[in-house]
């Protein structure tokens, strides 16, 4: 089993390979998926003394964690519809959870020194007047939650000093964000969570888990009993578990990756070098790699199929175009897909499916920072501090019918609703 071919898997700066689980075994704990919320709160386990297993059914960083925007920024997606269930102190305390997200992921890569193309700035753009009042109040609101690094609103002209496009009405610069190489991030933590003693396992997919104490996962060369089960399956949670299944949506979100742009160009087109997403909610998101492509990302498919990567190509390019004319004549050189768990109320979706089974789930395409977060919840939990996860699973969240996602009409309705609000709010621009 290989990654999917990207701009990510072509610069991948390590071959890890693990074997696959042939016989039964014992743990004390069993995660189930090899991306960041998996790897992550193994190795938290593993420093806390825990026997961990990590069971991956594919490779390392083969779904998501592996192939996404790379944009690391802070903060939880939250939505209007987050329902609160405790105290105004306890929702100051989950937004702090988030606010120090991307640190986390800072702090991974020094401890491990990981490779992994880091650069700090991110900046929100708006593409109409509403979407900037919007981040006006974000950026209030942030500051008066005391966010601990720099926040600075630009305007229409401002803004191309950071991104030069006529697409933009201003935007918001977050110091505390930035962007990176996903997989060779995923890479970096499998290899150090190996190195203290996580035992990994790839092409080993869990076909059934069964309750107990000790509880089963049951692979399709082996069953591992263990005291305790993480599952970080995310949007591929496929058949394993219908209730983790029914809470998210999945949906599929593209990429392409361009020629690199000569210096002179890159100086030209994003002087910040920052990631960049705009506030539709079918948004676009890109970056510069650290050999300068443009690395553009976007949502065309609203039937909630998978779309072929030649028409990533020329779909994601006409996006692309319409923000950046001067880039009209770049080649591209790689177009992927991936899928991302949208939870209904945006926020990540952490809680147990029975007392020794824990999950973290729907980072509704912004995880690559909660996904450490949501770890350490989970890892301080199975070692016996729930506090905060009670908190984030008191949030109820809503299961939806039926169970094929992926050609799911709800999903179509869904992503064409999105669209029309976006196109609703960009022409009153
Ligand atoms: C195209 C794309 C762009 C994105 N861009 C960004 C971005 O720029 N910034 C951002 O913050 N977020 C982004 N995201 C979202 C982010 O990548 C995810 O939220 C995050 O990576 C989720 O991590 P995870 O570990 O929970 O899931 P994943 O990385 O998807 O890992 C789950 C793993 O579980 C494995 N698995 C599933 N079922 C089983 C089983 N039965 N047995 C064993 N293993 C199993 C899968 O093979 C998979 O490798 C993007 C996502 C996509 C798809």
């Amino acid at each position: 089993m290989a990654h999917v071919k990207s701009y990510y898997a072509a610069t991948a700066n390590q071959d890890l390979r693990f074997e696959r689980l042939n016989s039964n075994i014992r743990t004390k704990v069993c995660v189930i998926g090899g991306g960041f919320t998996g790897l992550n709160t193994a190795i938290n386990l593993a420093k806390k003394d825990y026997d961990v297993v990590l069971i991956e059914s594919e490779k390392i960083g083969w779904g998501a964690s592996g192939r996404n925007g790379g944009q690391l920024i802070s903060g939880f997606s939250f939505s209007d519809h987050f329902e609160k269930k405790g105290t105004e102190k306890d929702i100051q305390n989950i937004w702090l959870l988030g606010a120090r997200s991307a640190d986390l992921v800072r702090d991974r890569i020094s401890e491990f020194s990981i490779d992994c193309d880091l650069k700090e700035g991110f900046i929100d753009v708006a593409t109409n007047r509403k979407h900037m009042d919007e981040l006006i109040h974000r950026s209030e609101e942030w500051e008066q939650s005391g966010y601990h690094h720099n926040l600075e609103l630009v305007d229409e002209t401002q803004v191309k000093k950071y991104v030069n496009s006529k697409a933009y009405v201003g935007g918001l610069i977050d110091s505390g964000s930035g962007h990176i190489h996903p997989l060779n991030l995923c890479l970096g933590e499998a290899k150090a969570a190996s190195e203290i003693g996580v035992k990994i396992y790839e092409n080993t997919r869990a076909v059934e888990i069964s309750a107990g104490s000790p509880a089963k996962v049951v692979t399709e060369n082996g069953i591992i009993e263990s005291d305790y089960i993480v599952i970080a399956a995310n949007a591929y949670i496929g058949d394993l578990n219908k209730k983790l299944r029914r809470m998210v949506m999945p949906a599929a979100s593209c990429i392409i990756a361009t020629e690199p742009l000569s210096n002179e160009l890159a100086e030209k087109v994003m002087p910040s070098d920052m990631a960049v997403c705009d506030q539709n909610t079918i948004l676009d998101y890109y970056r510069l790699s650290a050999d300068k492509r443009m690395l553009f990302g976007g949502r065309f498919n609203y039937s909630g199929k998978i779309p072929s990567d030649d028409r990533i190509k020329v779909e994601i390019k006409k996006r692309m175009v319409s923000v950046f004319p001067q880039l009209s004549e770049l080649r591209v050189d790689y177009a992927w897909s991936g899928n991302v768990a949208v939870s209904l109320k945006k926020i990540p979706q952490l809680g147990k499916v029975d007392k020794n089974i824990f999950y973290s789930q729907g980072y509704s395409g912004h995880g690559v920072a909660p996904t450490h977060m949501a770890a350490k919840v989970i890892a301080d939990a199975v070692d016996g501090d729930d506090e905060v996860l009670n908190l984030l699973s008191s949030v109820s969240h809503i299961q939806l019918p039926g169970g094929k996602w992926f050609s799911s009409p709800a999903t179509a309705i869904g992503m064409m609703y999105y669209q029309l609000m976006d196109k609703l709010a960009n022409f009153s621009r």
